[in-house]
């Protein structure tokens, strides 16, 4: 089974292997023989994304970017051993996630408290450190020269402050990391939107993810390209979608911040995003077993009951 999906002539999505198959993918766009990459998965994706470029007959030395969206380690732990391997590319990322790049020590300790050992060293692996001279700060609205096209760089913190994602004028394909929530292609029925909420800790906001997606909007994509999987044609339901379900999140999670007991709260939030993900599911009429999809999701529930338990932790602190 090939691990790359045409998206169009100039866009791929490649599978980054994140634990299993088509739970995170990265994206290769093109242009006059230059190519970017946008995401670039886990310290094991490395071989993956290796392999991929080169069933694609892409030169390692055309490769001028890599572009994680954020720095957590599905997007950007492969950054260090990826960037060894594609000689020209430089790095470009968000100010804030700029020194976890290159000095990843905390991210990975931070890393590993979330996923705990075995995830980290099934999944994940640690992160290595990028070189300084490679990795550069962006900037909100910035433009990325490829080939003859430009990449757009939009700011649109939410899942996490440090997040940014890259739009394609040439192409209307919007790639926007998590920010666009996780939809799996295994999951659609259609080409509507399975939308599920990834509320990873530290620093999920709500307010800032409904201005992220008016962001996106007004620029209206032809296609938004998920990391967490694959490419929707249909924007306009994926951005209606994600309004509604981060609406829903916080209003729910608000009714359990009162419930005193840490432990006890965080198995409610636990259900409550269950809740959220099963009302999708059969609303959506997904094809997936039921008890496939429990497996499938079981690290995405985790890692957002971690995100609202952070979340609500912090709320409670500032009332008191
Ligand atoms: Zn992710």
């Amino acid at each position: 089974m090939s691990n790359i999906t045409p998206i169009d002539n100039n866009t791929y999505a490649i599978d980054a292997y994140y634990g299993y198959p088509l739970h995170a993918c990265v994206y290769l766009v093109e242009d006059n023989g230059e190519y970017a990459l946008i995401d670039c998965g886990t310290t094991k994706s490395e071989i993956y994304i290796m392999g991929a470029l080169a069933k694609l007959g892409v030169d390692p030395q055309a490769v001028k970017y890599i572009l994680p969206t954020h720095v957590h380690l599905d997007h950007a732990g492969g950054t260090g051993v990826l960037s060894k391997r594609l000689p020209n590319a430089k790095v470009y990322v968000h100010p804030y996630g700029h020194r976890h790049l290159i000095d990843p020590t905390k991210l990975n300790a931070a890393s590993l408290v979330i996923y705990g050992e075995y995830m980290m060293n099934f999944a994940v692996g640690k992160a290595q450190p990028v070189a300084a001279d490679i990795c550069y700060e962006l900037e909100d609205n910035q433009e990325l020269s490829l080939g003859n096209n430009k990449l757009l760089v939009q700011f649109t913190p939410g899942h996490a402050k440090h997040h940014c994602s890259f739009f394609d004028p040439k192409s209307g394909n919007y790639f926007g990391g998590d920010v666009l929530g996780n939809s799996y292609e295994s999951m659609r029925s259609d080409d509507k939107s399975l939308m599920f909420l990834c509320s990873a800790p530290i620093d999920y906001n709500g307010e800032d993810w409904h201005n992220s997606l008016d962001k996106i909007a007004s620029l209206s994509p032809k296609r938004v390209c998920l990391c967490h999987y694959g490419a929707i044609n249909n924007p306009q339901s994926a951005f209606e979608d994600m309004h509604r379900l981060i609406d829903k999140n916080d209003r729910l999670a608000m009714d359990l911040l009162d419930i005193e007991d840490d432990a006890a709260r965080r198995k409610a939030i636990e259900q409550m995003i269950w809740g959220l993900f099963w009302d999708e599911f059969a609303t959506r009429k997904s094809p997936m077993h039921k008890e496939h999809a429990e497996k499938w999701m079981e690290k995405d529930v985790y890692i957002s009951t971690e995100g609202i338990a952070h979340w609500l932790k912090n709320l409670r602190k500032n009332k008191n």
